[in-house]
Parts: structure tokens; sequence; C-alpha cells
């Protein structure tokens, strides 16, 4: 790899941690609003769906291997949307990360696009 290179993809990799390290929270699983029923055999929801209760935040994830459901308020919901967006945005930013790498340790240029 020449030095012009190796020069430009260090400063690649300069730049993602520099991405990295303005990233907050960071969350993995899923968000959905979702309807639900209570459970309670006389409530209207037991066998109507047009009455189920909600939509409540659901949050679901996987946690030591295990899904995991929570119900958030809606102010917990924000926060989660943006931590999940950065926790995409950091997994994308690894994988470049890794690539400008591995370019280095082989001493392959990466090829230019355009
Ligand atoms: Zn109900």
């Amino acid at each position: 790899m020449h030095e012009k290179d190796r020069a430009d993809t260090e400063s690649r990799i300069k730049e993602i941690k520099k991405k990295i390290s303005k990233l907050g929270l960071i969350c993995s699983g899923t968000l959905q609003k979702r309807k639900k029923t209570c459970g309670k055999p006389y409530c209207r929801c037991a066998t109507d769906p047009r009455y189920r209760h909600g939509p409540y935040n659901e949050w679901t994830r996987y946690e030591e291997g295990r899904l995991v459901h929570r119900t958030l308020s809606s102010e917990q919901a924000t926060r989660l949307e943006k931590a999940i967006a950065n926790y995409r945005e950091i997994q994308a930013l690894l994988g470049e990360w890794r690539r400008e790498s591995t370019a280095i340790i082989l001493g392959i240029p990466k090829k230019k696009s355009g």
C-alpha cells in the first residue's frame, strides 16, 4: 500500500472515530405501536379487536439470548427511537472501520468509485 493510500485510510478511520464519539445512547431491538387485550374476560377487548387498549409503545429486544418486551412511555419511546438509530449508525461505522483496517493490513488500496 502506498504512503498516500495509507494516510487516506488512516484519516478515514479518524473520521469514523469522531462520528462514533458523537453518538449518545445506543439500543438494540425494535419499537412498535401495538394495541393489546387486557386479559379481563368481561372486558370488550376480549371479544372485539376494535376495543383493544392502546396503542402502547412496545420495545422488543434480545437480552442474554431471550426475547424481552417492555412497554414505554412516549418520552421513553422518543429517546429509544434515537438510540436505535444511533445503534444502526454505529454498526455501519464499525463495518467501515473494519474494511479500512483490512485494507491497511492487507495493503490493498480501496477501489475508488466514480
Ligand atoms: Zn380490556
